[in-house]
């Protein structure tokens, strides 16, 4: 599990953005993404734990990677709808 901080967070998404992974929505918090050109499959999980957001990816990246950058994406629209269904 590694922490998700705002320097390395944007790393990941800007790399994201440039690879285009294929991210599919598992259940929340939990996110398949896909290499569109190799086929690779890896499986993010995000957690909170009083308020620090943590991410792990099955990828053997040991840092925050892209697959991450490409699923905060789809993890902030699902919270924000969920926060909004229970306010
Ligand atoms: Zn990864």
């Amino acid at each position: 599990m590694i922490e998700i901080t705002k320097t390395n967070i944007e790393k990941a998404i800007n790399k994201a953005r440039q690879t285009k992974p294929f991210v599919k929505v598992i259940e929340f918090r939990l996110y398949s993404v896909t290499n569109k050109t190799t086929g690779a499959n890896y499986t993010v999980k995000f957690t909170k734990i009083n308020n620090t957001k943590y991410a792990e990816c099955n990828c053997k990246a040991t840092v925050i990677c892209y697959h991450i950058g490409a699923s905060i994406g789809a993890h902030i629209v699902l919270a924000e709808q969920m926060q909004t269904a229970t306010a």
